[in-house]
C-alpha cells in the first residue's frame, strides 16, 4: 500500500495571562502559551506533520504568525485546512503518533482527553492516535517550566 508520513515540531514560550491549549484542549494551568494564535504547540506540530507527508507548505506559510486573520485563532482551524488539502490530494489519516515535553504542568492527568479530542479532530479512532507526555529531568527551558515542546508523526493512507 503506498503510504506517505510526515513529521512535525513546535515550541512556545510559556506566559502568565494566557490559557494553555494542548491538543485543542484547555488544560488548567497558571501558565499559558505565548503566540500570535492560541499557540497550541501540539496542534502546530501535529498540522506540519499532516503538511509535510501531503506535500503540502509548511504552517508558518499557509498561516502567516504576522496575519492578522490569525490572531487568536483556534488552531483547530490549521489542521482542518490541512485535512482539507490532505483529502484533496487522496489520502487520509491513518495514525498519529505524539510526544509533547513538559515539564510543567504534569500532563498525564490529560493525556486521554487530549487524544480523544484530537481523534475527533482527525476523524480517526482513539487507537488511532498515540500520546506521550515527558518531562526535562528540570533540565533546560522546558525543565524550568519557561517552554513547550511537541514532535508530532503522522502517516497518511490512500482515501480509497
Ligand atoms: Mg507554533
Amino acid at each position: 500500500m503506498h503510504v506517505r508520513m510526515g513529521i512535525g515540531y513546535d515550541l512556545h514560550r510559556l506566559a502568565v495571562e494566557r490559557t494553555l491549549m494542548l491538543g485543542g484542549v484547555k488544560i488548567p494551568s497558571e501558565r499559558g502559551l505565548v503566540g500570535h494564535s492560541d499557540a497550541d504547540a501540539v496542534l502546530h506540530a501535529l498540522c506540519d506533520a499532516i503538511l509535510g507527508a501531503a506535500g503540502q507548505p509548511d504552517i508558518g506559510e499557509l498561516f502567516r504568525d504576522d496575519d492578522p486573520r490569525w490572531e487568536g485563532a483556534d488552531s483547530r482551524t490549521f489542521v482542518q485546512e490541512a485535512l482539507r488539502r490532505t483529502r484533496a490530494a487522496g489520502y487520509k489519516v491513518g495514525n498519529a503518533d505524539i510526544v509533547i515535553h513538559a515539564e510543567q504542568p504534569r500532563l498525564g492527568p490529560h493525556k486521554q482527553h487530549i487524544r480523544e479530542a484530537i481523534a475527533g479532530l482527525l476523524d480517526v479512532s482513539p487507537e488511532q492516535v498515540g500520546i506521550k507526555a515527558t518531562g526535562n529531568e528540570g533540565l533546560g527551558e522546558i525543565g524550568r517550566g519557561e517552554a513547550i515542546a511537541c514532535w508530532a508523526s503522522v502517516v497518511l493512507v490512500p482515501l480509497q
